[in-house]
């Protein structure tokens, strides 16, 4: 069985196994758990796992990884899948031109691509914990939450208490269907409280509270473990590497790709968890060629695979149409640096970025980097058009998705100088993007982006602009399609509606759990 071994070194904490990096996932010097090795899959492995179906290929890729988990565990976990929208794949891929393909990972419950890895790992959890009793706290900045919430929903776990979420957003941060997807759950092992502050305070409170005595007390003393569903667990990463695969090999099948034919990987991106996964199928030997990281208006991401400088000294978040993506300290990079650099490395990179607020790569280790990596970035105007565009095309976009268009029209122009590969366009160079959300989810933006008007109020200014309910509307009108899941949250009964100071959080979750 593999061990997992640890971003920074082996400190206090010793290596431990997948399940174990599960359950507690933050490793050594605050360091993250990653795989040790990757095997190498073969051609003639990648042919024969076109003909498997997408849990039988996840089945076979944890188990060629050596993951230890045992089949009736795996098996439980991806019935997860069947709830999606198609019971063959969790995921469809479509195609918007003849050398772009597109991958849709929402195709889920909450109709963002957290699903794609929160609802198997739900069930891991559930069924690892072995009837302990434990705490999951979740802050969220709109995707997240809902994501965590369904995945341990009563109904999906059977009737297990043993699992309870905290989940905190930020009261005015959210879309109304993301609020509406967290506030209208009503199972009685989830909580989910509104803070008056934004993402970063509910992520500030969150750390918080992982390192109060009072509060670490109160659950010892209950016999309650805590522990947190973030992006950074590797037992979601796992889940993340799958679909990467599963679509180069089946634009194999159908013809898009000759075998072996690089594609280069497009992914909206912010916590890095989704391009990670990329990464690792990369160098695991499926072909993929450039890995185009996309970001909106925050382009730290941009920065640092342009220049190789991660600097978060002058940076401010901006508030941009695609929040999922507004991040300033992407985690998953982490993961990234250890396996070109090592932990030594990875350590004072990050040591460096904690004291002094950034760090450096020296020209040969950009280089590496660059062979992997390649960015672009999007702003809110631009993003708004290039969903005009596409729907004109009959394509509808979200955000998220729409930054990666504008890397794909950049790239497909200009090449992405991929050895091997022609540097144009024209060549044939061929481009996957990760769809990451459903365009319900983010409907204000797309409904303006599509010439809805923001409604005037009686004194003659413009408004805030439309809710979500009338922009759904208003996109149905023009011909889009709305999923059940979305349309249900609109018509539940709200069970949750705290809003509370964020020095009350603590208090408010330790009432709860007496
Ligand atoms: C979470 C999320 C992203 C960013 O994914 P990372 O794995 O954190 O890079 C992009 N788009 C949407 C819609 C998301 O919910």
């Amino acid at each position: 069985m593999l061990q997992m071994t640890q971003t920074r070194g082996k400190g206090e904490k010793s290596d431990v196994c997948f399940a174990d990096a599960l359950l507690n996932p933050s490793a050594s010097f605050g360091g993250l758990y990653t795989f040790s090795t990757l095997p190498h899959l073969t051609p003639q492995m990648l042919q024969e796992f076109e003909n498997l179906s997408y849990t039988e290929l996840c089945k076979r890729v944890f188990e060629i990884l050596g993951l230890g988990l045992d089949e009736g565990l795996l098996d439980f976990a991806l019935q997860a899948y069947e709830g999606f929208d198609e019971t063959s794949a969790p995921v469809r891929l479509a195609h918007y031109d003849e050398n772009l393909s597109i991958l849709e990972l929402y195709h889920g419950p909450t109709r963002a691509f957290k699903d794609m890895a929160l609802q198997p790992f739900g069930r891991l959890i559930q069924t690892l914990a072995r009837g302990k009793q434990y705490l999951i706290l979740v802050a969220t900045s709109g995707d997240t939450g809902p994501a965590t919430l369904e995945s341990f929903a009563r109904e999906q776990l059977g009737e297990d208490y043993s699992i309870k979420v905290v989940c905190l957003y930020p009261k005015d941060g959210t879309s109304d269907v993301q609020r509406l997807q967290m506030v209208t759950q009503d199972s009685a092992n989830l909580k989910v409280l509104g803070i008056k502050g934004n993402f970063d305070d509910a992520q500030h409170t969150l750390k918080f509270l992982l390192q109060d005595s009072e509060f670490v007390k109160f659950l010892q003393d209950r016999g309650i473990a805590l522990s947190a569903a973030n992006s950074v667990n590797i037992g979601r990463v796992a889940f993340q590497i799958i679909y990467h695969i599963w679509a180069y090999c089946q634009l194999c099948k159908d013809g898009t790709l000759t075998r072996m034919q690089p594609l280069n990987l497009i992914v909206p991106s912010g916590n890095f968890g989704n391009i990670l996964g990329g990464f690792y199928a990369k160098k695991m030997g499926v072909p993929l060629g450039k890995l185009i990281s996309a970001s909106n208006a925050n382009n730290i991401l941009y920065d640092f695979i342009t220049t190789g400088v991660y600097d978060i000294r002058h940076r401010q978040l901006l508030k941009t149409s695609s929040p999922a993506m507004d991040i300033i300290k992407s985690s998953n990079v982490e993961r990234v640096l250890f396996e070109l650099f090592g932990a030594r490395r990875t350590k004072e990179c990050m040591r460096s970025l904690q004291d002094n607020g950034v760090y450096a790569l020296d020209s040969v280790e950009l280089e590496a980097l660059q062979r992997y990596f390649a960015a672009s970035f999007c702003d809110d105007e631009q993003c708004k058009s290039l969903i005009a565009k596409s729907f004109a095309k009959g394509y509808l976009l979200d955000p998220h998705t729409a930054c990666g268009i504008k890397a794909y029209e950049e790239f497909v122009k200009k090449g992405t100088q991929n050895q091997g590969q022609g540097t144009k366009g024209e060549m044939g160079e061929k481009f996957l993007l990760c769809s990451t959300a459903e365009w319900s989810k983010f409907a204000p933006t797309v409904a303006e982006a599509l010439g809805a008007k923001s409604g005037t109020s009686t004194n003659g200014e413009t408004s805030e602009g439309l809710g979500d309910k009338e922009a759904i509307e208003f996109i149905l009108s023009l011909g889009g399609s709305l999923s059940p899941h979305i349309a249900k949250v609109f018509d539940k009964p709200i069970v949750h509606k705290e809003v509370v100071e964020i020095p009350e959080v603590k208090r408010v979750i330790m009432q709860w759990l007496s």
